[in-house]
């Protein structure tokens, strides 16, 4: 996320970590270097300037010259100011109202009805009954599309493809709401690919027929400033509650991320990291200026790894690793539950300083392939005691897995080691010499 942004600020805190002695002059060329960092992230200008005029003064109250670590701690000032930029706190979204109705606005393209989806599984999942309405009277294929992802959560999609008057389908969808008793009614409209009048006007007219709860804006983080400037419109006759950040798993650079709040006055509430239902954040602004900062989230590392694995399994595997009897079923198990917390360079860079190691390595979610077939290729009992595979059974295995002896070979040696690994550990833990970290 953010590579650029983040190579850039690096590059201007090193010409500080690299001074011996910090003066008044280096601490204004870093300043400027992160006002340029920022700028070509595409960040406002003039938001990039109040920033960093801010870090000035901060950095000067604080007697960074004189500090033990000035270079940390104006680090740390930088990552107050991005986290103050982007609004602090997270806001959680307001679902009060019987039913709540959540009115989503947006450009087409921006991500909106993905977002609908994924915004009636994340509240489906409070045990909330959802329903979606598809309110786009132009595009039938957006109708479609809100129906798979409906299914796909199992959340009701009320539509009305004859009706052509949005507002005549979001009352009638309100209506329905209230006869089949559902908690939460989430409006997916219509878009067009730039702000226009007519679009404005039936927004705002379905708007005043829900009277909806919370309005959301649906904004594609890779447009940047362009981003902030449809922002600043649609909050002009909308007046919307929250923004919903999409395809901040793509390459954008940053800018929307941090100036839109500034821009329009009102928070980001979400963010969306992929195209999948359950890629969906709450956003925060302080992790992600840690992101930003390369200092890595590990709370949010650990929230994902709590949604994603299974308690039970990994209970059961904690006692196999105990009793020194992980094997390949169980390693092969582990490794569908890292896939379902998302991309591995995503998770990897939300380990502090782990981003910049990983960041030029071509890694995904495929990489695990080669490993999976592998693993597959082994018949029950190998899987259990791959001491037990010979030579001859290396090469079946490469065969049947499209890989070659090399990599079995590979992945055996290193399982093993892995193996001795937490058998040294267990050793360790139960001889009282476990070191008190490591424990
Ligand atoms: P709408 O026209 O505003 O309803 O936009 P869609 O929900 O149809 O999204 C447009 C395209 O962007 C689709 O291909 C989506 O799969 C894709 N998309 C939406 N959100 C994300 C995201 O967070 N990351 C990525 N990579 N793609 C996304």
């Amino acid at each position: 996320m953010f590579e650029n942004l983040q190579n850039k600020l690096d590059k201007a805190f090193k010409t500080l970590k690299g001074q011996g002695r910090i003066t008044e002059i280096n601490v204004a060329a870093t300043i400027k270097e992160v006002r340029r960092a920022l700028t070509d992230a595409d960040v406002n200008y003039k938001v990039a300037k109040d920033v960093t005029d801010r870090v000035k003064q901060k950095a000067l109250d604080r007697k960074v010259l004189i500090a033990v670590e000035p270079g940390q701690l104006f680090v740390k000032i930088v990552q107050e100011e991005l986290t103050e930029l982007m609004g602090t706190e997270a806001k959680q979204i307001n679902l009060k109202g019987d039913p709540a109705v959540i009115l989503i606005a947006g450009l087409q393209g921006s991500g909106k009805t993905t977002f609908s989806g994924k915004l009636a599984a994340y509240i489906k999942k409070q045990g909330k009954n959802v329903l979606l309405v598809a309110a786009d009277i132009y595009r039938p294929a957006a109708i479609d599309q809100l129906k798979v992802l409906g299914e796909q959560v199992g959340v009701e999609v009320f539509s009305e493809p004859e009706n052509k008057n949005a507002v005549s389908i979001v009352t009638n969808a309100l209506a329905h709401a209230k006869r089949t008793n559902k908690k939460v009614v989430i409006v997916d409209t219509a878009g067009r690919l730039a702000v226009d009048e007519a679009m404005m006007q039936e927004i705002e007219n379905v708007k005043k027929a829900l009277n909806p709860t919370e309005t959301l804006f649906v904004v594609d983080s890779m447009t940047g400033q362009d981003a902030v400037n449809t922002a600043k419109t649609f909050n002009e006759r909308l007046d919307f509650d929250g923004v919903v950040l999409t395809k901040l798993d793509g390459d954008s650079r940053g800018g929307a991320a941090l100036s839109i709040r500034a821009v329009v006055n009102k928070p980001i509430k979400f963010m969306s990291t992929g195209e999948k239902m359950d890629a969906l954040d709450i956003f925060y602004p302080d992790r992600m200026a840690s992101r930003i900062l390369g200092m890595g989230d590990v709370i949010s590392l650990v929230e994902r790894a709590q949604q994603a694995f299974d308690d039970d399994e990994a209970r059961r595997i904690n006692a196999k690793m105990r009793k020194n009897q992980f094997d390949f079923n169980d390693f092969l198990s582990q490794l569908q539950q890292i896939k379902k917390m998302g991309n591995i360079k995503d998770l990897l860079g939300m380990i502090p300083g782990m981003g910049k190691m990983v960041k030029d390595l071509d890694l995904d979610n495929q990489s695990f392939a080669p490993i999976e077939a592998i693993i597959s290729s082994m018949t029950p009992k190998e899987r259990e005691r791959p001491d037990i595979i010979d030579t001859s059974r290396k090469k079946r295995i490469a065969a049947g897995s499209g890989t070659d002896l090399q990599q079995v070979t590979n992945l055996l040696k290193q399982f093993d080691e892995m193996r001795k690994m937490m058998k040294k550990m267990n050793n360790m833990q139960a001889s009282g010499k476990m070191p008190k970290m490591m424990r």
